[in-house]
């Protein structure tokens, strides 16, 4: 396994690897790595010559710096996951790497007009899409991958991520990976380990929830059916901070299911201090 901290020196192995033909799969992370990233690695694993993972905490995409300081950094726990699952390239770079002082990146992209990045966790977290793409961006230019592996966790980051490959005229396949979840449905993300301890045994009520929708949506009317699962979510120590229904490509709230060949319900919850998010899709 190669470990690399600077653009340079990682963009040099990269370059030698293509020349050989070798296809190289790229995983994105921010470390405090769980099963749920290790399933984007054996995903890339299994269809790459070569399988590169990032880990890297995006100040950018954090639109409060309390977030951004109680990230949980696990790097060397990390590390040794990576290297026993088998990715063969970490790439683990300083914030000056990825934002060297005193230049800015230019963007072939914007969102200003995509209603994609004003909905949900665009609307609660101002700017995280645009930092989300910009990292995105950066570091697709630093691996230039054949295939790019994001989680469906973060349904919305997909959709983003995809509208910015297309409109940068990026030739990379995205490869969109199940959610992996706890035993109890709760989704594994980074942010569990910070959960409350007498908190933590509830959680699975936001899966349950996400079911129940998906289970109930043809026996109540739409806002109907949203009330009832935001109260759901209302449970002791739980805030929700919205459960919406779109359409999953548009990602616009729905008014008529019947009118949708796939939906998805998403949902963004507060368990004590810790916001987790969360979806479901829905076929007809
Ligand atoms: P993060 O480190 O949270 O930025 O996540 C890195 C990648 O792992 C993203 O593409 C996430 O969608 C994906 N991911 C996070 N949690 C899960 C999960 N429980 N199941 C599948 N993929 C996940």
């Amino acid at each position: 396994m190669h470990l690399f901290r600077t653009v340079e020196k990682i963009k040099y192995h990269l370059v030698q690897q293509r020349k050989q033909g070798l296809s190289i799969g790229f995983v994105p992370t921010m470390g405090a790595l769980h099963q749920g990233h290790l399933s984007l690695v054996k995903a890339s694993l299994e269809r790459n010559d070569l399988t590169v993972s990032s880990i890297f905490v995006n100040p950018t995409q954090f639109n409060e710096q309390k977030d951004l300081e109680k990230y949980p950094r696990t790097t060397s726990k990390d590390i040794d996951k990576l290297l026993r699952v088998g990715c063969h390239v970490i790439f683990f770079p300083e914030v000056e790497e990825i934002y060297p002082p005193g230049t800015t990146i230019k963007l072939p992209f914007t969102f200003e007009n995509s209603s994609l990045t004003k909905v949900m966790e665009g609307r609660f977290r101002p700017g995280h899409f645009d930092g989300v793409a910009q990292v995105v961006y950066r570091l697709l230019d630093i691996v230039e991958p054949h295939r790019l592996y994001m989680g469906q966790k973060d349904y919305q980051q997909v959709q983003v991520v995809q509208s910015m490959i297309d409109q940068a005229g990026l030739t990379i396949d995205l490869e969109v990976c199940p959610i992996i979840r706890e035993k109890d449905g709760l989704a594994m993300s980074s942010r569990n380990r910070r959960l409350d301890e007498t908190l933590r045994p509830k959680a699975g009520i936001i899966h349950q929830t996400l079911n129940w929708t998906k289970e109930t949506i043809q026996s109540y009317s739409l806002v109907e059916l949203k009330a009832r699962a935001l109260k759901m979510l209302t449970i002791d120590g739980f805030n929700p901070e919205y459960l919406e229904i779109v359409d999953s490509n548009t990602l616009q709230p729905i008014t008529d299911y019947s009118a949708h060949n796939e939906i998805v319900v998403c949902t963004a919850v507060w368990v004590g201090q810790v916001r987790l998010i969360d979806n479901l899709v829905i076929k007809f």
